[in-house]
Formats: C-alpha cells, structure tokens, sequence
C-alpha cells in the first residue's frame, strides 16, 4: 500500500502542474518502417488522447515509470471527437503498401469508459475498409480483455489482424507489484492470453506482452537476468510477440525521482544488446526492442561515440529478427565501465550505475 500511496502523491503533483491541452493538440501521428506478422511493411502509428488511464487515475496512482496521463486532457472526449482526430491523423499518411496501425490511446483501449464503443466500432470499421492495412495493434491492460470485447472488435475490423499489447513488464509478481505497481498478476495476464487463444483460429486476434527493462530498484545485472525471464515466459503462457521498452525517464514520476537523486539510471545500450542476443537465440516468436530515446539524457545510454551506431543496429535487427554479427564485432571504450556495472552492480547492492553519471 505504502508505493501506491506515494505514487498517489506524485500523481496528484504531477496532474496539478500539468499544461492543460485540448484533445486535438495532444493527438500526434508518426509513420515508418516495420515488422508486420506478414514481414517488412509501413506503420502508422497514431496517439489518441482519450479521457487517461484509469490504473493512473485511481488512487493506485498508476505505475512509477509511467506518465502517458500526462499526454490526455483528463476530460471525456466524446466520440466524435475522438473519431474525427483519428480521421485527421489517417488522413496525414499516404497507405499504398502493406500496413499496420498502431494506436496509443495512453491508457487502454478496450476500456469503454476510455474509448467509447461506438468511436472504437467506427474507427475500427474505417481500418477495415482501407485495402492495404492489413493488422491493427492496440494497447489495453488485462482487465478490459473478454471475449465479448474482441470478438465486437474484430468483427468491426472485417476480422483482419487485431493484435492486444498488454503492459506484462516482467514475469516476477513481486516486481510488477512492489517496483512498477502495475495492478494485475501474471495470473491476470495469462487469463486475458487465453482469452485470446480460445478466440482463434475463428477470430484473427493476437496478443502481445510488453516487457520493460530495468524498473526502479534493480541492478543493471538482475535487468538484464529479468528481461530475459520474462521473454521466455511470455512465449510460454502464448503471447504472439515480444515487445521490449528498455526504460526512459518520464516527467512525474517515481522513477524520475529516484533519478533526480542519483539512485536510478536508464539501462546501458551493452545491456539491451545482451538482453537481444540471449533473447533472440531462445524464443521463437518475435520480438521487438523499442529505441526511443536510445542516447538521450533520459534513455538508454552508452556513450556519445557509440550510441547512435549500436541504435541503427538495433532498428535493422528489429526488422531481420536476427542477432547481427556486428553486435559481437562491434567495440566501443565504454563497454569495459558496463561489464563492471553488470559485475558489481548486485554485489554492492547498488541501484544505480557505478561509474556512469551523464
Ligand atoms: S503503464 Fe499503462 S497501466 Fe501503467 S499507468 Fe501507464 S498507461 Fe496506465
Ligand atoms: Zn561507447
């Protein structure tokens, strides 16, 4: 209880000094290459803002890592509101090769009291009268995942590939609980999968588990032993993909927090490096390794000579699924100060790197 009501705290400062923006202000939308269940295509990727999560607006105050909140007007927006940003964003972005759609809604968007069914119907019946889009992927904790749900959404969608991105972060409960204070068990999470798997073959629906490297209170090494857990485990229980967003440090949070005061860094470039190769050479389904922020103040971090390079890298791996031979060639002064972070790190107990101040 004590980390939700310090998180309640921290929300509550967060959501009191945030610049109220209208809905059309907070949309955004992005498009380019991507990994489709179907090989290489285009994504357009589009941020709805809806009225915010509900995990985050509960007096739970939401995860520590997390202040998507911040991206939402915390009003209602109505439908048609909602249905005509979406229009708009659609609009931006030329579809004539094979596409998937991916939405952010910063919450969940299964939930109706975040997206309205009949805007959620009619944005999925728009996708499903555009020829080339072939996949829709949205994001949506477990709770919201029934079969009455997926199946009003796929037959919206034409039945064409509907993939739900749930935030499983880690296979460790007490992890999720006590670290990112994510509000559902693996347990949870394995019910919504099969969910999912009894839908198919007759609904085309899939589920992906979104995994973050390194939360709050963990060693550069136990991130590293942990991601690679919670992949295999994902693929386990029947998750189609593999998503990895190595940690960046929102405004707002607990984890900015701690990072203001010198007890948390993001994880090493080296160490999301580790995490794919081991990764890659033990499940089979695919798995994407999220770059954002890759090299900034806030993000994964190497060193100024490396950071862009072993990004790039990265990217094309994403597309290939493959553990490119130019990670092991690969060398850079810096990887010497992540192997004794990666050694010592548990040793002295320590939350932070030991020799890495930006
Ligand atoms: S990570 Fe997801 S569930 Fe957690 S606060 Fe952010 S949007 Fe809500
Ligand atoms: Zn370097």
């Amino acid at each position: 209880m004590e980390i939700q009501n310090l998180m309640h705290e921290i929300r509550e400062d967060a959501i009191e000094k945030m610049e109220k923006k209208s809905p059309y202000d907070l949309a955004a939308s992005w498009s380019g290459e991507d990994l489709l269940y179907s090989g290489v295509g285009n994504a357009i990727f589009i941020v709805l803002p809806t009225s915010g999560c509900a995990w985050a607006l509960s007096g739970s105050g939401g995860c520590t890592m997390c202040s998507y909140v911040a991206d939402s007007p915390l009003v209602d927006v109505e439908a048609d509101v909602l249905v005509d940003i979406f229009k708009k964003c659609m609009a931006k972005h030329e579809i004539e090769k094979k596409t998937t759609v991916k939405m952010f809604v910063s919450g969940s968007f299964l939930n109706e009291a975040e997206v309205p069914k009949v805007a959620r119907d009619e944005i999925l019946g728009i996708l499903k009268d555009e020829k080339h889009v072939e996949e829709v992927v949205v994001e949506s904790r477990p709770e919201y995942v029934t079969e009455e749900v997926l199946k009003e959404c796929s037959e919206a969608l034409g039945n064409k590939l509907f993939e739900v991105g749930m935030g499983l972060e880690t296979s460790n409960d007490y992890t999720r609980k006590y670290k990112i204070n994510k509000g559902f068990t693996r347990e949870d999470f394995e019910q919504a999968v099969q969910i999912i798997k009894k839908l198919q073959p007759e609904y085309n629906v899939h589920a992906k588990a979104y995994l973050f490297v390194k939360p709050i209170l963990t060693s550069e090494n136990a991130a590293i032993e942990e991601a690679v857990e919670s992949a295999r485990y994902a693929e386990s229980v029947g998750a189609s993909r593999i998503s990895f967003c190595p940690a960046t440090i929102h405004k707002g949070t607990l984890m900015e927090l701690l990072w203001k005061q010198g007890s948390y860094q993001p994880p090493w470039i080296w160490s999301v490096i580790e995490i794919i190769k081991r990764v890659r050479s033990s499940v089979k389904i695919p798995v994407i390794m999220d770059t954002a922020a890759f090299g900034t103040r806030r993000g994964p971090y190497n060193c100024k000579k490396c950071n862009s390079k072993l990004k790039s890298m990265i990217i094309k791996s994403n597309l290939e699924q493959n553990i490119p031979k130019e990670f092991e060639d690969f060398e850079c002064d810096c990887k010497e100060r992540w192997v004794v972070d990666v050694k010592f790190s548990d040793v002295t107990r320590s939350t932070t790197n030991l020799n890495r101040r930006r």
